[in-house]
């Protein structure tokens, strides 16, 4: 991901996709056919692929990944989590990893740790007790065991991270040190948690530019962008991820929550501006936007026409980087 970032021209913008593994053959075979046209039509720099936290979705993330890269020729990053999983788990999906070609790894944390954590034999040395209890370690085990070979992306939260464990109390300040830690310990890029509060996104892209450490200076940071599909479903997303709806933007989607097309169509607006604001501001970086699809199409292809975030010519994109699986690791 990195490279092909750095070959883009000079000021060419770029997204990536999201999408996760369906759950049904039905599913699959809908999705399977979506990629297809939004590969062809929208030309993504880049997918991802969710990973079930605890290696729920193992099997069906890895099917995702091998379509996405092998068949379709995409560049692919899959999302791995680390806790609440026995390390050879961990350790057969960077094998297949490299074995589908995939270079690119998000590595994150998952849910808070288990202390009952058990495998499915009823045996418990994984989660808490093992050796992964944040994202962090997850990117040193994965220097470690395959040096530079994967792309590795972090996760970060432009309103602070918070989740059932500790759901108040967020905030930039606390974890940044731990941030920091994960780029210091080898991430390559950070991709972030969806918001739609411009403000707190660039204070926080500003307070990484000028953190006295350095690390940020010039490191992709690819904010993550939510399309908004139905007036429940974002009310229901923005508090699960604890994401603010600014009372401005809460107050256009009010106007018209009970008109489903109007919705979309006013949540194409919104969005659009944030991405807008954010390509238009400067950036040491090409700018990039990493947009949660939730496997759906429209809303997204309409946002990214309206931003002209397409590449003009699919060439634009096809920065060859040779993806050969590496030997595995002793
Ligand atoms: P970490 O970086 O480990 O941080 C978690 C929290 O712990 C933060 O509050 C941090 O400040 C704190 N912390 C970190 N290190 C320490 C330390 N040493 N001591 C004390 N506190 C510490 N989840 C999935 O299950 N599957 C997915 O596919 C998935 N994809 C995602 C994609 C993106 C772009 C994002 C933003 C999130 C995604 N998540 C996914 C959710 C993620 O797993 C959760 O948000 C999780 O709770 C935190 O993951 P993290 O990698 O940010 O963890």
């Amino acid at each position: 991901i990195t490279t092909k970032i750095a070959a883009l021209p000079p000021g060419t913008p770029y997204f990536s996709l999201e999408f996760f593994p369906p759950k049904t053959p039905m599913g699959s075979s809908n999705l399977r056919a979506r990629l297809d046209r939004m590969s062809h039509s929208l030309r993504p720099l880049f997918v991802t692929v969710t990973w079930g936290a605890g290696g729920s979705t193992a099997d069906r993330s890895m099917e995702l990944a091998e379509l996405c890269q092998r068949e379709l020729g995409l560049t692919t990053c899959l999302h791995l989590t680390c806790t609440n999983m026995k390390r050879d788990m961990v350790d057969r999906a960077l094998e297949d990893a490299n074995a589908l070609g995939v270079r690119n790894i998000l590595a994150l944390r998952g849910d808070p740790p288990r202390s009952d954590y058990k495998d499915g034999n009823g045996n418990g040395d994984g989660g808490a007790e093992g050796e992964f209890e944040w994202a962090v370690d997850l990117v040193r085990y994965i220097r470690k065991g395959y040096g530079d070979y994967f792309c590795i992306g972090v996760a970060a939260y432009p309103e602070g991270h918070a989740d059932e464990s500790h759901p108040e109390g967020q905030s930039l300040e606390h974890d940044l040190p731990y941030l920091v830690e994960k780029v210091g310990a080898g991430a390559d890029f950070i991709m972030t948690q969806l918001f739609f509060d411009i403000d707190a996104y660039d204070r926080f892209e500003q307070r990484l530019r000028d953190h006295e450490s350095g690390l940020f200076k010039t490191l992709p940071i690819i904010p993550g962008m939510m399309p908004i599909q139905s007036y429940q479903m974002i009310k229901r997303t923005t508090k699960l991820s604890h994401a603010k709806m600014p009372s401005k933007i809460m107050e256009r989607l009010d106007v018209v929550k009970g008109d489903d097309e109007m919705v979309k169509k006013v949540g194409v607006d919104i969005v659009s501006e944030i991405v807008t604001h954010i390509k238009n501001s400067p950036s040491p970086q090409p700018r990039g936007f990493h947009f949660y699809t939730l496997n759906l199409e429209k809303a997204v292809s309409f946002i990214l026409e309206r931003t002209k975030l397409i590449p003009c010519s699919p060439t634009d994109i096809e920065c060859a980087i040779t993806e050969e699986p590496l030997p595995l690791p002793l």
